[in-house]
């Protein structure tokens, strides 16, 4: 179930998708995804598919993990501090610490956070640090960031999260309700100005307002 060659196959099928990144398809290979579910439902992790992780929220799509990393890792010059907005089971977290120098994560749900703390402990991450808040604001305190992801979809992409991003900076966002699209947006050098792009469909969980304990 957890073995190298069920892995494996993940990757082969995220590649058959059309993920090119070798770094991104090498560390989804390596990073263990069983240990972000119930054990209950470990025996699906290395299915291409979202799973529940309580909450209401559910543990992202292996693909759309793939996806939002490679975009990002390929359109930022440079990804020495990167803002995740939904740290959820810490698994799109453990993806982008492996790739990048500093991540910075928000989570407006206490349970998970916690546990997403201890799971991120235990594989030893130490470039990763985490806030209890509502991730509309950003984490202000610790930007501007290279890159921005959100792993839950506002109805409009946030301002504060805009302000946030660093020269080149890029932020990748699913948006709408019913219907989502993931969204490239790239502040254009150090302007005000922001290049936004479509991507692709999406199906995120809605970004909410407030914290939960
Ligand atoms: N990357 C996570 C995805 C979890 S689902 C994973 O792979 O497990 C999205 C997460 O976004 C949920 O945990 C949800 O609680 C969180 N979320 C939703 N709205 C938020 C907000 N305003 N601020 C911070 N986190 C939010």
């Amino acid at each position: 179930m957890t073995s190298q060659r069920t892995r494996q196959r993940l990757v082969q099928r995220l590649s058959d998708q059309g993920v090119t990144d070798l770094q991104v398809l090498d560390v989804i290979a390596d990073t263990p995804r069983h240990i972000f579910l119930d054990e209950a439902l470990s025996h699906r992790a290395y299915e291409d598919t979202a799973l529940p992780i309580g909450y209401g929220q559910t543990l992202s799509q292996p693909y759309i993990v793939a996806r939002m990393t490679e975009v990002l890792l390929g359109a930022a010059g440079k990804l020495d501090k990167v803002l995740e907005i939904g740290t959820g089971s810490g698994y799109q977290t453990t993806i982008l610490a492996q790739l990048v120098k500093q991540v910075y994560s928000v989570e407006r749900i206490k349970p998970l956070q916690d546990k997403a703390r201890e799971r991120l402990r235990k594989l030893g991450l130490r470039n990763v640090e985490l806030k209890y808040a509502d991730g509309n604001f950003g984490w202000p305190d610790r930007g501007p960031y290279d890159g921005i992801i959100s792993c839950a979809a506002p109805r409009e992409v946030p301002q504060e999260l805009l302000n946030q991003l660093a020269p080149n900076g890029v932020l990748v966002i699913p948006v709408g309700g019913d219907t989502q699209e993931l969204r490239m947006v790239i502040r254009d050098g150090d302007s005000d100005e922001f290049i936004s792009r479509v991507l692709e469909g999406a199906k995120f969980v809605p970004m909410l307002s407030g914290t939960a304990r």
